[in-house]
């Protein structure tokens, strides 16, 4: 009888979603872009002066201050965070019919990179406390499927090479660098950092990034910061990252009017134009990085011993941009109707990734039990999580 006048647990938590995302405005996507400083002059800049295109002031300033923000020696930017991920691949000798460690939940252009270089991925499980690869599950997957012959690790199943693993940092949350590392090196795999959405979260106080061999970022326009289209290689190797550079530009030899290009390059590099948004959005780096944790945390306490729900928050290790805020219901069968209902009152919710063994090119691939990416997927909803809100 009384559940005729009191609120569902799902109508509350509609109403907490309206009531945190929309103040003063009738709908909220998932993540849009806030161009609130130098973006017009820097792009005018370009174009009263031609520097359009492949090279310009612009991509070397985005490059040295992405250095200095993240503290890694070396970033070369690139066309987009999928690119940069093919090459990060490529740049640690990933060849054709090797294997590659690649999380299931996750965005469609980790296993896609993956399999531009001809390799195969190879699905991991992912940890409740991160979303991101689970380092106890996969060590205990490592030491039953392969084995370690002549300093390479082999899957005893299907007798390929395992190169390395991509560990995402999911939605912006670290996952546990110390710990993966650690596994990489015992079972002489290379750890590549997909830190598309990890802009601006650190691990252990160190900005992510640093634990892999390679880093790849993106600045899609939902990420942190955006170049409209856009991403970077960023490693502590200097002479790899002028390989990076070298790779993306055609890999041509500098000369003042030679066509000499030394093995198959890419063209790859960001464009000055694109840099030059780049260059004004990370100017407000910080300011974006506040708002979005006063967003979270607005989220956090009004989800707060709410029964049926949980907001999800950063691993105690880290301190995380909050790209996509998410919370998790207690009930995968309310999932979908609390996605209809919140596009109705024009909140933008949307589910996890569909996971990536299930999409119809992935699923044969190889993989470990997974169960905990499939709870995560069916319990997961996205809320909206823009600078601005
Ligand atoms: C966005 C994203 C990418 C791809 O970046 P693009 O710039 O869109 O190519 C790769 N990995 C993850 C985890 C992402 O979120």
């Amino acid at each position: 009888m009384t559940r005729v006048q009191n609120r569902t647990p799902l109508e509350t938590i509609l109403s907490t979603l309206e009531s945190c995302a929309l103040r003063n405005r009738e709908s909220a996507s998932l993540h849009e872009p806030l161009f609130g400083g130098n973006e017009w002059a820097y792009v005018k800049e370009c174009l009263d002066t031609g520097w359009v295109s492949s090279t310009g002031a612009f991509v070397d300033r985005f490059e040295r201050r992405l250095e200095d923000f993240t503290g890694i020696p070396s970033v070369a930017s690139v066309v987009n965070g999928t690119s940069a991920l093919h090459l990060c691949l490529k740049l640690i000798g990933v060849e054709p019919n090797d294997e590659v460690l690649v999380p299931d939940l996750a965005f469609v252009a980790v296993a896609n990179a993956v399999t531009y270089c001809g390799a195969i991925p190879h699905f991991v499980d992912c940890d409740t406390s991160t979303l991101g690869v689970h380092p106890r599950k996969l060590e205990a997957w490592l030491t039953d499927m392969g084995e370690i012959r002549k300093g390479r690790f082999f899957n005893k199943q299907s007798g390929r090479t395992i190169k390395a693993l991509i560990a995402v940092h999911t939605f912006g949350h670290p996952v546990d660098l110390d710990t993966l590392s650690e596994i990489c090196d015992r079972f002489h795999l290379d750890l590549i950092e997909d830190c598309a959405e990890s802009l601006g979260s650190f691990y252990k106080n160190c900005h992510t990034g640093q634990w892999g061999r390679f880093a790849a970022f993106s600045f899609n326009g939902n990420k942190v910061l955006t170049t409209g289209g856009g991403g970077a290689v960023a490693t502590k190797d200097k002479n790899a990252g002028q390989l990076v550079k070298h790779l993306t530009t055609t890999a041509k030899v500098s000369h003042p009017w030679k066509y000499d290009h030394d093995q198959v390059g890419y063209n790859y590099r960001l464009p000055n134009l694109n840099a030059a948004l780049g260059c004004a959005q990370l100017e407000q780096l910080p300011d974006f990085l506040e708002k979005k944790r006063a967003l979270a945390l607005r989220y956090q306490n009004a989800f707060a011993g709410m029964s049926g729900v949980r907001f999800f928050t950063e691993p105690e290790f880290a301190k995380s941009n909050y790209w996509l805020n998410a919370i998790l219901l207690d009930d995968a069968n309310d999932r979908d109707e609390l996605l209809r209902k919140s596009h109705e009152v024009g909140v933008k919710a949307r589910p996890s990734w569909t996971l990536l063994h299930r999409l119809p090119m992935y699923q044969n691939c190889p993989r470990m039990d997974v169960s905990t990416a499939e709870n995560i997927e069916s319990r997961l909803i996205n809320i909206p999580s823009s600078a601005f809100l």
